[in-house]
């Protein structure tokens, strides 16, 4: 009986996770590596909310035979921390939150939240702490009021309008010929880069996760819409564990913590001033991008 019903839990759980996925480069993630990724271990067990502490423990990873993208990496992160990830490309920024929101499992090592590993939670609470903003906004075929409450399903009305407030689209949104019920391509042609990210944020805001995980974008944003974004981040990262693959650099200088990663290791941590007086890589980095951007 195993047999047959597994395709078919599969295939419910895929969809609970498209509903309840919130960033579209994630969504199109999920379904493309979801033959890869493990199942629940026996013992596994739901939980309903966590607090958003973090520690990795010595955690080694590779994808596949060959050396490990990830060496013995060890960090932890309090709840309401920021930590910025910086590093070349190709480091293993990404693949430090792939370990976290166990889109694999570590060879070796553990990743606990609030102490407890995460192997022992299912994968579908897990995903449920998480919130993102990421480079690719997943946009849909609906309204703008549709496309926020993805963050949130069972949001009112009220609820979409008040985080979209919250993220400094409310004003853009209501400048539309029909407000909330003006229709959104796929594509989200007709609105800017910034826009589609405020409305980003605006999800994020509405789902209320533990732990965010912000992809920053190096797009050409423009200065206004530059500066209510940066706004609103700051609003939602606000108390709330924090994981961004960082490119600016006041993100970074207030980052609680920076975790340089080179070459699967964490080559250097601290924050902007201490990095910074070290004279070491995070210094030859900051040096070179004169200033303005770090990777
Ligand atoms: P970037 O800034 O370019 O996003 P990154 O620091 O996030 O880089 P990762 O994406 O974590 O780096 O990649 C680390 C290494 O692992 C790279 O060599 C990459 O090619 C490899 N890698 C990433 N994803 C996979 C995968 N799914 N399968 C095999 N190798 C992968």
């Amino acid at each position: 009986a195993r047999q047959f019903t597994r395709p078919l839990h599969d295939l419910a759980n895929q969809y609970n996770q498209l509903l309840s996925a919130v960033a579209g480069a994630e969504r199109v993630y999920e379904v493309l590596e979801e033959e890869k990724e493990e199942i629940d271990e026996i013992h596994a067990a739901p939980v309903e909310r966590v607090k958003g502490n973090v520690e990795f423990q010595n955690v080694s990873f590779s994808y596949g035979r060959d050396e490990n993208t990830i060496k013995n990496i060890c960090f932890q992160v309090e709840n309401g921390q920021t930590v910025a990830l910086v590093g070349p490309t190709g480091a293993g920024k990404s693949t430090i939150i792939n370990l976290l929101m166990r889109f694999y499992k570590p060879q070796s090592g553990t990743i606990l939240i609030d102490g407890k590993n995460i192997q022992t939670i299912t994968r579908e609470s897990l995903r449920s702490f998480y919130g993102f903003v990421l480079q690719d906004v997943y946009l849909f075929e609906g309204t703008f009021r549709e496309n926020i409450r993805y963050g949130k399903l069972d949001a009112t009305d009220e609820e979409v309008e008040e985080a979209a407030k919250k993220a400094n689209a409310h004003s853009f949104i209501m400048k539309l010929p029909n407000g909330y019920d003006t229709k959104l391509t796929e594509d989200g042609s007709g609105i800017s880069q910034g826009q589609k990210q405020l409305l980003s944020v605006a999800r994020a805001i509405l789902r209320n996760p533990s732990i965010l995980i912000l992809d920053e974008a190096m797009s050409n944003i423009d200065t206004v819409t530059e500066i209510k974004l940066q706004e609103a981040l700051q609003r939602l990262m606000q108390n709330r564990t924090t994981f961004v693959i960082a490119h600016r650099l006041n993100t970074i200088q207030n980052a609680d913590q920076i975790l340089v990663v080179y070459e699967g290791e964490i080559a250097e941590r601290g924050t902007h001033e201490t990095l910074l007086k070290k004279k070491g890589l995070y210094y030859q980095m900051y040096k070179q991008k004169e200033n303005t951007i770090v990777v």
